[in-house]
């Protein structure tokens, strides 16, 4: 049947499963356990060997969790996927399977700032040396290549200046010289960009975003194209030990199969938010890659499906305009985090980005007026009457 499913819904309602075996349960459930009974030694010893297929131990692998990346790796074309307790499991994961000491890695400098963090501060404990460029210009990566370089990781959109990397044309960099490149594709969704398709080797979601979508949950999974580099990811997180839980699993599950719904109810939106914004005297400028003004219009439209619903704007008034705004909406939530069903509101020079020297985040897009939005699924009227009447406080 999989073969036949090709549209995205279809696969993010269907893929990877099926009825239970033993009553019928149409829902996967939850198989809450932490071991597995083998039905005689002989049977036990071929499963340990990988003679025989079977469950040994939740760690090593869950049915629940199995159903999950099934699911995830059909949405994004891949190889097999493995599912983590968060999105940084998933990230640090993959840099312990595919860098050692010695190598060297590229970064987009605006990469989510964890990621970084473990690469600056502690992979270069283990001699792990990393670079940030800003990849929306492929000269800057190309530049920035060693005799040592073993990965290029990107993130696209990135946050919060919405800034896209060409991936086509990275990979096309990357794989004339056997360089990985990864994909953090968390901002896109699997419904709206599929980097394998474009040359990417590994794609990483923290599912505690877009897949789950209702904001209970913290989850990662990493999507590969190949078995080598699948067995080498499992190796890694079997014993750094990373797995996602079943029951976290199988709410991720139940989440994934409405995000198709959801990403193109709240792509709907968010487009009529930034057009509202970019007409507001109030705001200086949108980040918005479905607006005409975004510098990579044509980027975001050649290689994403729609544009997302993440928006960035600047509020005339700086720091204090950004505040007043915070403290005024209603009904967007003032919380970090992104891609749930509701819309949630942030300020990154005081929240997430308030660890970055002010000179550096200026240099990144990122100056004290700015405002990251994640909009939701609630009825867009209602979105931009709380956007207008906050910005009337300013
Ligand atoms: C949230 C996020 C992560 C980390 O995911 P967690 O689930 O919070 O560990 C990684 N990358 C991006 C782009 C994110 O937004």
């Amino acid at each position: 049947m999989s073969e036949k499913m090709k549209g995205k819904n279809t696969k993010a309602i269907h893929s990877g499963q099926h009825p239970d075996p033993i009553f019928g349960a149409v829902m996967t459930p939850i198989y809450q356990t932490s071991t597995f009974a083998f039905k005689s030694a002989e049977d036990g010893a071929k499963i340990f060997k990988g003679e025989k297929s079977g469950y040994i131990y939740t760690r090593l692998g869950n049915p629940t969790t199995v159903a999950l990346e099934e699911c995830v790796t059909e949405l994004e074309d891949g190889y097999k996927s493995l599912a983590t307790s968060t999105g940084m499991a998933a990230v640090t994961t993959v840099y312990l399977s595919l860098l050692s000491s010695g190598d060297h890695m590229i970064s987009t400098d605006a990469v989510y700032g964890p990621s970084r963090v473990v690469m600056e501060k502690d992979l270069s404990r283990f001699g792990i040396e990393s670079s940030y460029v800003d990849t929306s210009d492929l000269e800057n990566i190309e530049k920035a290549i060693k005799p040592n370089t073993k990965m290029v990781y990107i993130e696209t959109p990135a946050n919060p200046t919405l800034k896209l990397t060409d991936i086509e044309g990275c990979a096309k960099i990357c794989n004339d010289k056997g360089i990985k490149l990864v994909v953090d594709n968390t901002f896109a969704s699997p419904i709206l960009q599929n980097p394998l398709k474009m040359g990417a080797d590994i794609v990483i979601h923290s599912m505690t975003k877009y897949l789950n979508g209702h904001s209970d949950v913290v989850a990662g999974i990493i999507v590969t194209k190949n078995e080598d580099d699948y067995k080498k990811i499992k190796h890694m997180l079997t014993y750094l030990g990373g797995t996602i839980d079943p029951h976290q699993a199988w709410l991720v599950l139940r989440g994934v199969k409405s995000l198709g719904l959801r990403v193109e109810r709240a792509c709907k939106n968010a487009m009529k938010v930034a057009e509202f914004l970019e007409s507001h005297p109030k705001v200086e400028r949108v980040f918005y890659p479905g607006l005409e003004s975004f510098p990579q219009y044509d980027l975001a439209k050649k290689q994403m499906k729609d544009f997302g619903s993440m928006i960035s704007f600047i509020v005339k008034g700086g720091l204090e305009a950004g505040r007043k705004l915070m403290n005024s909406v209603q009904l967007a939530t003032l919380a970090v985090s992104l891609g749930g069903i509701e819309t949630l509101i942030q300020h990154p020079a005081s929240m997430t980005h308030s660890s970055v020297p002010k000179e550096e985040r200026e240099a990144s897009g990122i100056s004290d007026g700015l405002v990251r939005i994640s909009i939701g699924c609630e009825d867009v009227e209602d979105l931009i009457s709380d956007l207008e009447n906050a910005l009337s406080k300013i």
